[in-house]
């Protein structure tokens, strides 16, 4: 039942509080609290270790957390330094494999499952991240890692331990651990679901996991039981970013279709803005391109493109597949690649991140177009995107100029509907 999973979780400790005592000597070893203003009721949106054993709590008024930590300093939150050191850390992820999954600013999941025979000891792995972290970010930055079978028990084992944590939970430890734990101790159980399982005869987290997935799923009325009882029984609930390996979209070229370099382009914009069109349908981004050109002599044109970082706009996808055509036409000397000549036309993207794990990790601005998106996408049945879409792959150079020229497919909707902006 366990298989080959090995999942890393990294949860960085008190990781805002910690920044500023990177930064800021002085504010070593001492209680810090980072809040969203330093004024009398701001909120304490990140207490230091040291403030943490004074009893203070993330949303405490900074008045309340005055009382209970009189020498307590208060600091104004520096966004863009966490998302330095996140970068940092995820760099240090990254060099030990691909599949790294931010969760949030200060925790990763490290999906080592296809690394095992690579670290074959996952400890001094962990030993060793921890390290490198203090290393080549920063000193005073402590972290707790999980290591288990799946990401879940993973999370579990990174909440035991806290600060600089190091916890296993393994088939033959697993119960030894949950023995000593409550069923809100659990991530994602809260009074509610706790109040259900008491009330279906499950009082303790191994109960839990020796429910059978029947009695789990009737207990909770909903899956979600299910996901519960595979949880503790070693098996993924939580990752599902291989759902969608790969999403295409391709377009064979007829004879008639293939008389204007125009109407090519025009396809291969399309083609890009369908695969943006199912990637916000599906919450993902992608960190990989491949395009593909057919030719009526039936040679074949093709490339496979790593995006720096993951992408979903259409336009974008389309900027990188056209630099990477500028580049092999300026090195190999050659014709256009978009010509009359083509039978066929493809992009796949591939490499999936979903979008929630990326908050933070690229740039703010990345995350509010992202939304903008999402909202435009959320219109579209209104106002038949469909149609539109049929429109471009249709050739109307009007609205593919427009399309080109505003750089998004959202620039048209605002522009039809500016009420809704
Ligand atoms: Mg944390």
């Amino acid at each position: 039942m366990v298989g080959d999973s090995l999942i890393l979780f990294i949860d960085m400790n008190s990781f805002f509080a910690t920044c500023e005592q990177q930064v800021n000597y002085y504010l070593r070893n001492r209680p810090v609290a980072v809040c969203v203003y330093p004024g009398k009721y701001g909120c304490v949106i990140a207490p230091s270790i040291e403030a943490k054993k004074f009893g203070l709590k993330t949303g405490m008024r900074l008045n309340d957390a005055v009382k209970l930590c009189p020498d307590l300093i208060p600091l104004e939150t520096h966004p863009p330094r966490y998302r330095e050191f996140h970068i940092g850390i995820m760099k240090i992820l990254r060099s030990y494999c691909e599949e790294v999954y931010p969760k949030s600013i200060d925790e990763a999941i490290v999906d080592l499952s296809t690394y095992r025979h690579v670290y074959k000891d996952p400890l001094k792995l962990a030993r060793e991240i921890k390290q490198r972290i203090r290393k080549e970010v920063g000193d005073y930055l402590q972290c707790s890692i999980g290591i288990a079978p799946n990401a879940f028990l993973a999370k579990l084992a990174s909440d035991l331990q806290k600060p600089d944590g190091l916890v296993t939970i393994f088939p033959e430890n697993i119960d030894e651990v949950l023995s000593k734990l409550q069923l809100t101790d659990l991530p994602g159980i809260a009074g509610g679901l706790s109040a259900q399982l008491i009330k279906a005869g499950i009082k303790t987290p191994l109960e839990l996991r020796y429910a059978s997935a029947d009695k789990l799923r009737a207990a909770l009325k909903s899956v979600v039981g299910i996901y519960w009882h595979q949880r503790l029984n070693f098996m993924e609930a939580d990752i599902d970013f291989h759902e969608y390996k790969t999403m295409q979209a391709m377009r064979q070229v007829s004879a008639s279709q293939r008389q204007n370099v125009q109407t090519m382009e025009n396809l291969l914009v399309s083609l890009c803005m369908m695969l943006e069109k199912r990637m916000v349908g599906q919450g993902v981004y992608a960190k990989d391109i491949t395009v593909f050109i057919n030719y009526e002599d039936n040679k074949v044109w093709s490339d496979r493109i790593h995006a720096g970082s993951p992408v979903q706009e259409g336009t974008k996808i389309l900027d990188l597949i056209k630099a990477r055509m500028k580049k092999f036409r300026e090195t190999h000397h050659s014709d256009a690649l978009i010509n009359t000549h083509i039978s066929a036309m493809g992009v796949t993207v591939s490499k999936f991140v979903p979008a929630d794990a990326l908050v933070l990790d690229l740039f703010e601005d990345t995350v509010k177009q992202d939304k903008l998106r999402q909202t435009v996408y959320n219109l579209k049945d209104k106002f038949g995107y469909d149609k539109l879409l049929k429109a471009i792959e249709l050739s109307d150079d009007n609205i593919m100029s427009d399309v080109i020229g505003f750089g998004s497919v959202k620039d048209m909707y605002y522009k039809s509907t500016p009420s809704v902006v």
